[in-house]
């Protein structure tokens, strides 16, 4: 019973000590700056030619064909993502960034997909510099 005396400065210094860990959400996240979040697709910077989904390593995007406009483009499927940026890393014209973005839960799946809708799609220009 003579260790009770001797703990209760350290209780006491624990009570009213902040919490060592973040209150999220109820207080803003303070991620790291090198965090690897959600990925940004620019369709204007894009030539479909489809490296993004040949290298990522969880089958997360898939290439499709816009038959209007003869040109494929990505669909990036977060659900499947897990953030790596292999994909920012291979394509060479840019159209891929990472953001910092991390909370992108969702309650239907198909809120997880980035699809850029068919209007925005314009057609390639052959020779044109990106
Ligand atoms: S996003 Fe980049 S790597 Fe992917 S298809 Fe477009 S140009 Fe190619
Ligand atoms: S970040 Fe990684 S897992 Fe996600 S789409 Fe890009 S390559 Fe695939």
């Amino acid at each position: 019973m003579k260790i009770i005396p001797k703990l209760v400065p350290t209780v006491v210094k624990t009570v009213f000590k902040k919490p060592v860990t973040e209150q999220y959400p109820y207080e803003p996240p303070k991620p790291s700056p090198n965090i690897r979040g959600k990925i940004v697709y620019d369709v204007d910077k894009c030539v479909g030619c489809g490296l993004c989904a040949i290298y990522c390593p969880s089958g997360a995007i898939e290439m499709i064909m816009i038959k209007e406009v003869k040109r494929r483009i990505p669909i990036f499927h977060l659900d499947r993502c897990m953030f790596c940026h292999q994909c920012v890393e291979v394509c060479r014209f840019g159209a891929i960034t990472g953001s910092r973005e991390f909370e992108i839960a969702a309650y239907n799946k198909n809120e997880l997909k980035i699809i850029t809708p068919k209007e925005r799609v314009k057609p390639l220009k052959v020779g044109e510099k990106k």
